[in-house]
């Protein structure tokens, strides 16, 4: 299935729904497209579901990828995905078949690929805790395999030595745990995000926390206003930023500079944005 649209609007396959145009956009399961458009020499932005990336423009000559292949295979020794398949499509997965790992990331709405490049975890549980290799895409369009040893993971983030990469697929290591403990963990990881975090639209956590302070901690602190506009700080979660889908993007990055500048001015250092912003 190829799905091509141009002048799109993203907000149509968007988690957050937020107004964009982008001048070519591409949605499939064929990874056959993926590689023709890359050796015929396309710059393609790719993307998973949108949950950590703000476009903020009206319109951008930009050719957004969205892979939506959805394969999950269990072999022998490990277990093959589709870096289209949503944390919460796996999580379901691999507690009927009784593997464990990613019981309590399911709650993240986020994809594979995407999830990956922004090591997300949750409740000390990491995408990349039992990833062996990933195959990928380079810019010239070949599948090439990179073993996790190859790659650089640090806190939400992981770094490759070649940009630009298309992450196709990924292998995890099978641990096993029984049904009932992995349908136990999953609840808690519901009820536990539910009563510590906004229920509302956002991008989950604005900033990067840092080791000595949470980012929550220092807003809850120095900051004293609670709103731009249509754009509010939570009150359950300070590192949270509430708003709707019809909110103007640059409210959002208003809030976000508001926020760093004010911290900056009383503690001298930027707080890191968690959120990817394409200007
Ligand atoms: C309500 C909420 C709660 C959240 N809670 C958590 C949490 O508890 N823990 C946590 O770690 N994160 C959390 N997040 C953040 C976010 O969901 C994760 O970072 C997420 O998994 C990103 O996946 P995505 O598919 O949305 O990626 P996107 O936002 O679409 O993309 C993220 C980045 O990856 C790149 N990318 C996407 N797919 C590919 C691919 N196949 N190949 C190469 N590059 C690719 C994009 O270009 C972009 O740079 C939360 C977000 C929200 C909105």
């Amino acid at each position: 299935m190829n799905r091509f649209k141009t002048f799109y609007n993203i907000s149509e396959v968007s988690y957050t729904k937020l107004n964009a145009i982008v001048h070519y956009f591409l949605m499939t399961d064929e990874i056959s497209s993926i590689i023709a458009l890359l050796k015929n020499r396309y710059l393609l932005f790719f993307v998973g579901r949108m949950s950590k990336l703000l476009f903020a423009f009206d319109y951008k000559d930009l050719f957004v990828v969205k892979y939506v292949d959805k394969t999950i295979k269990i072999h022998k020794e490990f277990l093959e995905v589709s870096s289209g398949v949503s944390l919460l499509e796996l999580g379901n997965y691999t507690i009927k078949n009784g593997i464990s790992g990613f019981e309590k990331i399911m709650t993240i709405p986020g994809n594979v690929g995407g999830s990956i490049i922004n090591n997300a975890s949750f409740l000390k549980q990491g995408i990349n805790d039992n990833l062996l290799y990933l195959q990928v895409i380079d810019s010239m369009g070949n599948i090439k395999t990179i073993k996790k040893e190859n790659m650089n993971i640090s806190y939400r983030n992981v770094n490759f030595k070649e940009k630009n990469l298309f992450i196709y697929r990924a292998f995890f290591k099978i641990n096993r745990n029984l049904r009932y403990q992995l349908y136990q963990n999953k609840k808690f990881a519901f009820s536990y995000r539910l009563s510590h975090q906004s229920s509302k639209l956002s991008f989950g956590s604005t900033f990067k926390n840092y080791k000595q302070f949470k980012a929550y901690e220092l807003i809850n602190k120095y900051i004293n206003f609670r709103m731009q506009n249509g754009v509010n700080i939570s009150i359950k979660h300070a590192n949270f930023l509430e708003f709707s889908s019809n909110e103007d993007y640059i409210n959002i990055v208003k809030i976000i500079e508001r926020v760093q500048e004010v911290l900056y001015n009383k503690l001298g250092f930027y707080l890191e944005s968690e959120i990817k912003i394409i200007y």
